[in-house]
């Protein structure tokens, strides 16, 4: 489904990205580990089409996306839920929603869809009045994917959806990634600290060292591998 080809991306004279490689199977949960800085938030913006790389390809379904728009790419069906939410927190929750579907016009579906991500999420519906900036943190992550479903996504991006959120909450979400992930065969790229959890629900992995990808593997082989323990899983 998506291809990174030899990836380079710049931030001016800084290189974040270094001939990343990266390949995503339809319906797969791939996950994206490292530490801070490593590169992992840049490798989504440069599928996004937020930060576009330098060189080497994006394919989505084959076709070359690096350099497109970032509007044109969520239309083709790829959406990003940014690091620190970013949800609108002025709107209320169901203006949020009604924004992530800004790009479509079918109401009867997005509807639909309302009440798809309020089953996902149901304490969303209880606080459909309320503004987004009042919500817990855990609750503006919910808002955050739901928002990012309302555009129907076959590929989601999520950027550390578990950043500031306590143990219980990040399992709660992380339960309902591995669900949207197989009820609705959507195909999710994860990029995650918590390298533990995001390896419990990934099918596979790669771990990323200073803009490089230094390993690449199931993430059964990942939780086993000693120097993944070391580094990443506190083990
Ligand atoms: P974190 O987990 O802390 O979000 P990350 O793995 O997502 O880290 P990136 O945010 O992709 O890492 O950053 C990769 C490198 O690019 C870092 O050295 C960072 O300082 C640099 N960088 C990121 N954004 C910018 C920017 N807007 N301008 C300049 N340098 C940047």
């Amino acid at each position: 489904m998506l291809e990174l080809r030899g990836i380079n991306t710049y931030y001016g004279n800084i290189q974040a990205l270094r001939d990343v490689n990266i390949k995503i199977n339809t319906g797969e949960i791939i996950t994206l580990i490292g530490a801070n800085g490593a590169g992992k938030t840049t490798t989504l913006m440069s599928v996004s089409g937020v930060v576009p790389p330098r060189s080497g390809e994006v394919l989505f379904e084959g076709n070359p996306i690096q350099g497109t728009n970032a509007d044109k790419i969520v239309k083709m069906g790829i959406c990003q839920v940014p690091e620190g939410r970013l949800i609108f927190p002025e709107l209320t929750v169901m203006e949020n929603l009604d924004m992530g579907a800004f790009l479509r016009n079918d109401t009867a579906g997005v509807k639909e869809d309302i009440e798809h991500v309020f089953s996902l999420f149901p304490i969303l519906k209880e606080r459909r009045k309320q503004d987004g900036g009042t919500l817990s943190g855990g609750e503006q992550q919910m808002l955050a994917i739901s928002r990012a479903l309302m555009a129907r996504p076959r590929l989601l991006l999520l950027d550390e959806p578990s950043l500031g959120l306590a143990p219980l909450i990040i399992r709660q979400i992380f339960e309902i990634i591995k669900k949207i992930n197989e009820e609705s065969n959507t195909t999710v790229f994860l990029v995650e600290q918590n390298a533990n959890l995001a390896l419990k629900i990934a099918h596979r992995g790669y771990v990323m060292e200073n803009g490089e990808i230094i390993l690449a593997d199931t993430s059964d082989k990942l939780l086993a591998n000693e120097d993944v323990k070391k580094a990443y899983l506190g083990l």
